[in-house]
């Protein structure tokens, strides 16, 4: 290790789409701030995710029935969401906090909240596609269409698109025939659709690449290969992180290391109850006809993101803590279900294969905000599978609490001390 040392107000850890957006909004307020990346930037969860901007689905992971289908999940390998029975105290403490938070009235605080921090975060992604210096990360707000094949899924999706409607998220039920005539791409059996006008996509690591150059023109420090091994904490304070590239002096440390924060904030001294929810993606050539649209597959819980000049396929919800082994039988699962309903080429023609880690906390909502363990160490994680949507959002919130400004939304929810 060579002996450089940075010293900056404030030293992000993670170059993710969470970890830049703080480090951008800091930026913007006068701080000088320095961000410590690993790997390249974006890299993480943030590289290959479905690239959604859709308020509709930013809710806490843990929702109210959700027991019923963990127990068969835990017997079903094919399922979109997958536990691996396994002896592990960890993974069993997790998923007792996650039941406890699947009450009605605490999912609905939290898809209120969640909702609200997305809707203002797709309306900053907007407004940043527009800059024209800004790279195009092929930003559209053509809506998002949520396909069904069965009347009582259909039904149950009604009900939920209703609360998201009383948060501010617009929505129209789609017939049977509405969804062939307007979505010529869809195939098989299905009964209907609600489409949601106002949501949004992007490409998800061209949208992360351009924050980051966002960040560096507003003068942030983004250091890449520069992984965070340690940490000097004295008299409760956080005072220097190691690095693979020298030491990181700062007078404030934002933990933002996605599915890796509760590895890596236990070097700062927390017991966080982080686990990584593995994903997939596939990118495939166009289609012919190509989706018009963002499409849902929602019983098959496959999210479909036509890209100009290709296909995004996604899937999968495996709770695995940092494993990033390709599981075959679970990828299989997603093409098969998007074949069920598109017509995917065959052979697939796959231009590329990716997985990611959701960063996910057991009540399902992220942290954003100071821990009560020390008072210069600040969390901005467990964003599940909502980190695109809600990042600009996450910024703003971070920086108006570490700015001590009036904050722009409600921070209760995201309180770090309901963990650390
Ligand atoms: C299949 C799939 C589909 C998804 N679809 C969507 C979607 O449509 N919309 C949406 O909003 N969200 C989606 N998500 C979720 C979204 O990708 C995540 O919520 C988001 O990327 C989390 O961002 P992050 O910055 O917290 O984590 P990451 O992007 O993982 O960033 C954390 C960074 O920390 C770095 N790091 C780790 N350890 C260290 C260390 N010791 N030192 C320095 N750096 C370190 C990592 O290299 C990484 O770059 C999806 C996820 C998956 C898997």
């Amino acid at each position: 290790m060579n002996e450089r040392m940075s010293r900056a107000d404030v030293a992000v850890i993670g170059g993710g789409v969470i970890g830049l957006a703080c480090a951008l909004e800091l930026a913007r307020r006068g701080v000088s701030v320095c961000v410590l990346e690993r790997d390249r930037v974006g890299r993480g969860c943030s590289y290959g995710n479905a690239g959604w901007l859709t308020p509709s689905l930013a809710v806490p992971l843990a929702a109210p029935g959700q027991w019923r289908k963990a127990l068969r999940w835990l017997l079903d390998p094919e399922s979109p969401f997958y536990i691996r029975p396994r002896a592990d105290l960890k993974l069993v403490s997790w998923l007792i906090g996650f039941l406890a938070a699947s009450r009605q009235g605490q999912f609905e605080r939290g898809a209120e909240a969640l909702v609200g921090l997305c809707r203002a975060s797709v309306d900053a992604w907007e407004e940043f596609a527009k800059i024209p210096d800004e790279t195009s990360f092929g930003f559209v707000r053509d809506g998002l269409l949520s396909i069904f094949e069965t009347p009582k899924a259909l039904d149950q999706a009604k009900s939920a698109a209703e609360m998201t409607a009383r948060f501010g998220v617009p929505f129209e039920v789609w017939t049977g025939d509405d969804v062939r005539d307007r979505e010529p791409a869809v195939q098989g059996g299905l009964v209907g659709g609600i489409f949601f006008p106002r949501e949004g996509s992007c490409e998800p690591y061209s949208a992360v690449r351009a924050l980051a150059d966002a960040a560096r023109q507003a003068g942030v420090e983004v250091l890449e290969h520069a992984e965070v091994l340690d940490a000097t904490v004295f008299s409760g304070k956080v005072r220097s992180l190691r690095t693979t590239l020298g030491h990181v002096a700062a007078d404030e440390f934002v933990l933002a290391a996605g599915a890796w924060s509760g590895s890596l904030g236990a070097c700062l001294g927390l017991r966080l109850p982080m686990l990584g929810a593995k994903g997939y993606s596939l990118l495939v050539p166009p289609l012919d006809p190509h989706p018009q649209r963002s499409l849902y597959l929602a019983e098959r819980k496959i999210a479909i993101n036509p890209h100009v000049e290709s296909l995004r396929i996604s899937g999968t919800l495996e709770l695995v803590g940092e494993d990033l082994t390709v599981n075959m039988r679970r990828l299989e699962g997603i093409i098969n279900g998007a074949r069920g309903m598109l017509q995917l080429g065959n052979p697939l023609g796959e231009i590329e294969v990716w997985r990611g880690l959701r960063p996910c906390l057991p009540d399902g909502m992220p942290v954003i905000g100071r821990t009560r363990k020390s008072p210069n160490l600040w969390l901005a994680t467990g964003h599940q599978m909502t980190g695109l949507k809600t990042a600009p959002g996450t910024g703003q919130l971070l920086a108006d609490l570490m700015c001590g400004q009036t904050p722009s939304f409600n921070p209760d929810p995201f309180r770090a001390d309901r963990y650390c």
